[in-house]
């Protein structure tokens, strides 16, 4: 078995076949703040993608309503696997992503925001590897849960978040008027916030920079018709600006439609750098030390 049989040169291709080179941020990592790995079909394989792509952190989304615990279970052995897989295929001197967690409850299943679910939460949220609460906030797009049990839950997370001493990372669709007003009410964490997948223009993100928000785009960003969405990547500041995938979702051009992985995140990177006229290099630092100083804080 040797790289290309593993798929890992190239690494990318496009939906004709055809070799993507993997975009070049002078050997600086970059960070997916946002993925779901528990979702992917094999998280060892991903990790190892990611790590050839330069992929130098992943904080990946754990549900307390669903599964969270199967991550914490887990992850060594996703992590084991994707060692594996690089010394076949002779890349074993390259290094996996740091990978932790961030534990809560998605808007979609605040119904299901239980005692047992809380206790599971503090169960889980006591492992160094946490690093955030969420995902939290509100979807009235899809309405999964009433809308008054998603502002309950959401506030709580809140709560939650500065009780531990974590940042927040919050998911708002359709609804960030309420998500505003609730953020301003409850006060944002002391530890931060991230406003994640952001996919609106500048003046939508106005209120949340205003909090103190860090903003992190996905795929979205990457899109053809998306320019608003560059444009408000073109207003962030630096320091609060993340990279993130929110994979299985949202993978971006010239991806756009396939199942989304961590590695991605450099297509989307790449694009926000380019949209802001700075050097790749430059970017992947900055950014990538934002998302550290923010989720990577030693808790031990
Ligand atoms: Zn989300
Ligand atoms: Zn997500």
């Amino acid at each position: 078995m040797d790289a290309a049989d593993l798929g890992f040169d190239p690494l990318f291709r496009d939906s004709k076949g055809r070799a993507v080179a993997t975009p070049d941020f002078g050997g600086n990592p970059v960070a997916d703040t946002h993925a779901h790995l528990d979702m992917l079909d094999d998280p060892a394989l991903a990790l190892a993608r990611a790590a050839i792509a330069g992929v130098g952190f992943i904080a990946t989304v754990a549900d307390v309503t669903e599964d969270a615990w199967r991550t914490y279970a887990e992850l060594d052995s996703w992590l084991a696997g994707a060692s594996e897989l690089l010394a076949q295929a002779g890349m074993a001197e390259v290094a996996l992503p740091r990978v932790r967690i961030i534990l809560g409850a998605h808007p979609h299943n605040a119904k299901d925001w239980t005692p047992e679910a809380r206790a599971e939460f503090e169960r889980l949220v006591a492992d160094p590897r946490t690093c955030a609460v969420g995902e939290m906030g509100l979807d009235f797009h899809y309405d999964h849960s009433p809308r008054d049990v998603q502002r309950a839950v959401f506030a709580e997370h809140i709560a939650l978040a500065s009780t531990h001493g974590l940042p927040a990372v919050v998911h708002l669709r359709e609804a960030h008027a309420d998500g505003a007003a609730i953020l301003a009410e409850s006060g944002p964490p002391p530890a931060g916030f991230i406003l994640h997948c952001f996919n609106l223009a500048p003046a939508d993100a106005a209120p949340f920079v205003d909090l103190g928000a860090h903003v992190s785009f996905a795929g979205p960003v990457t899109f053809k018709k998306a320019e608003e969405v560059r444009d408000a990547a073109r207003a962030a500041d630096a320091g609060r600006l993340l990279t993130e995938t929110d994979c299985p979702f949202m993978a971006p051009e010239p991806f756009r439609g396939t199942t989304c992985e961590p590695a991605l995140v450099t297509f989307t990177a790449a694009r926000i750098a380019e949209a802001r006229a700075e050097q790749p290099t430059q970017f992947a630092r900055a950014s990538y030390a934002a998302a550290i100083a923010l989720l990577d804080r030693d808790r031990s």
